[in-house]
């Protein structure tokens, strides 16, 4: 077999959401998984929709996830240009191409008189299919002499031959179309920018692309891109339509769900590798059912046979519990660097390991250092009540503590153990109330975890705090 050669082509109108970001992943896991190439094609015909800072965000938001490509508008390649901006001169030669062998053909109507067919065509109960014969009526001589005068082109359209197509979708299988399912469709407007079903097959045509992985939602493109690619005479890629996202309640993933771009969930603290993990599994399974993994192992283990046909859920309580196991799976050195951002504070970094370790555990996105660890970084705003035996135990732990040489765990559970021995709150009520002394919360890391990382001074500090309140 050739070599693969997959692409992701987005609009760059908005951010990249989960949909267009799992796409491209399952594309490029393809690509390394069979040795091939993944491509990067931006698709910014729409030009009232486009801009250049989506197409930036698009392409860092694939980069902060890891998904490199071989080919793009950032770095060329042998198919360029990547852009169908910079393309168009193509789509023009190619619709030449295809009205020379009466496979398309011009047509000078105005947008707003293909709308009122459309609407005719419906009124009379029909489907708004258009002939060749329905457009080209508008192909007088006058109408050519004033589309001259006014500087103005033909639309072109494709002559859609009415038969069935049969499309074997990897991911849906056999799916049929019927003829005069679809009529004929327009190739370039008259403002000469190519339509996407066109430009679509003339790029993955040129681009030399042998499989195209998309989102269901282009199904019922394919059928005018087959005929295309039937047309040109060039070999027809291998489909597979991959099925929606939809949100916990079943219906399509949107905003209403909470985060959907790759953006909030980078700012929300999400590690890349954990979105990576959870999007390749909206959709397809790994063959032993496992549920974290690396990229590496993801690669090794894709295959298009397991991608599924049915929607996929996504469930936001998931992607935290990945993102906990990704956190848990860091190297200290890597994950200070990666959560210092969200800490929000100046610490160095030996510090802040030691906090981060004792937290570890309990984050699940990074945004949360902040409310978790500010313990460390401010004296509690609440104090638990002052009562005899609290005041007796902890003026003996006081002078335990204070006579600590080397400020570690084994010396503060001395210390804890002395104290105690003498005192009225014992075990329980000892660490508890001690908790809520040093931190006035209830929760939190392990007690002598606290007490450690705080240090002798702080600790000291604390304590008297309560005991002179
Ligand atoms: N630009 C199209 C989109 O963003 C590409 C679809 C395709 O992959 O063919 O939906």
């Amino acid at each position: 077999m050739s070599e693969v050669r997959v692409r992701f082509a987005p609009s760059p109108t908005g951010y990249l959401h989960v949909g267009g970001a799992r796409t491209a992943l399952f594309n490029y896991l393809y690509a390394r998984k069979t040795g091939g190439k993944f491509i990067l094609r931006i698709e910014d015909t729409d030009l009232e929709r486009s801009e250049k800072v989506f197409e930036e965000q698009l392409i860092s938001a694939l980069k902060w996830l890891g998904l490199e490509w071989d080919e793009g508008p950032d770095i060329g390649g042998q198919y360029g240009p990547y852009r169908q901006s910079e393309r168009v001169h193509l789509y023009h030669e190619y619709a030449q191409k295809l009205i020379e062998e009466g496979k398309a053909y011009e047509v000078y109507a105005y947008p707003e008189e293909i709308e009122q067919l459309r609407e005719k065509l419906l009124s009379e109960g029909k489907a708004p299919h258009y002939t060749r014969e329905m457009l080209e009526s508008y192909n007088t001589p006058e109408r050519k002499k004033e589309y001259e005068e006014k500087g103005l082109r033909p639309a072109v359209y494709f002559s859609m031959p009415r038969k069935d197509y049969v499309i074997n979708d990897v991911v849906k299988g056999e799916v049929v179309f019927k003829a005069g399912s679809v009529g004929d469709f327009a190739l370039l407007r008259s403002n000469g920018m190519p339509t996407y079903n066109y430009a679509c097959v003339i790029d993955d045509g040129l681009m030399k692309i042998t499989h195209v992985l998309r989102g269901d939602d282009h199904l019922s493109n394919t059928v005018k891109q087959v005929a295309l690619y039937e047309a040109f005479g060039w070999p027809t890629p291998v489909f597979g339509h991959v099925s929606m996202i939809l949100g916990p309640d079943g219906s399509k993933l949107s905003k209403r769900h909470g985060a959907t771009s790759v953006e909030e969930f980078k700012s929300k603290g999400y590690l890349p590798e954990a979105l990576v993990n959870f999007l390749a599994l909206l959709g397809w399974s790994h063959p032993e059912g496992k549920e974290i993994l690396t990229k590496q192992e993801l690669i090794e283990s894709f295959s298009l046979e397991r991608l599924v046909k049915n929607p996929a859920i996504f469930n936001p309580e998931k992607l935290k519990w990945m993102n906990s196991e990704h956190i848990r799976m860091k190297s200290m050195d890597e994950l200070v660097k990666i959560a210092k951002p969200f800490l929000q504070k100046d610490v160095d970094d030996e510090y802040f390991a030691k906090i981060l370790h004792a937290v570890k555990d309990r984050i699940e996105e990074l945004s949360q250092l902040p409310e978790l660890t500010d313990i460390f970084f401010e004296k509690p705003h609440q104090l638990p009540e002052k009562t005899p035996e609290a005041i007796e135990t902890y003026t003996n732990l006081l002078s335990e503590l204070k006579k600590i040489e080397k400020w570690d765990k084994d010396s503060i559970y001395a210390a804890f153990k002395t104290a105690m021995k003498s005192a009225k709150l014992k075990g329980k009520d000892f660490y508890m109330t001690l908790r809520l002394v040093l931190t006035g919360k209830t929760e939190g890391p392990e007690l002598i975890d606290i007490l450690e990382i705080l240090g002798k001074d702080e600790v000291i500090e604390r304590i008297s705090l309560y005991l002179n309140k």
